[in-house]
């Protein structure tokens, strides 16, 4: 298991989701809003109000199996 939670952030991330398969789901803040982005499949949202991008994540989270890229 490695230790994702340890390593820093990269700028301006500000939550992260585990995924089932030890990818993240990262949050950034754009202005008013938030993008997120799946480092294991791609899967991101944009321009999203910041509570609304937060479920997306999660949800996606819960449920994706890609690996991070290495
Ligand atoms: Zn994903």
């Amino acid at each position: 298991m490695t230790t994702t939670f340890a390593e820093p952030w990269p700028d301006g991330v500000i939550a992260r989701y585990l995924t089932v398969a030890g990818a993240t789901v990262d949050l950034t803040r754009r202005g008013e809003h938030a993008d997120y982005r799946c480092t294991g499949c791609g899967y991101a949202g944009h321009r999203w109000v910041e509570r609304v991008a937060r479920e997306h994540a999660q949800g996606h989270a819960e449920k994706c199996r890609a690996l991070p890229r290495p």
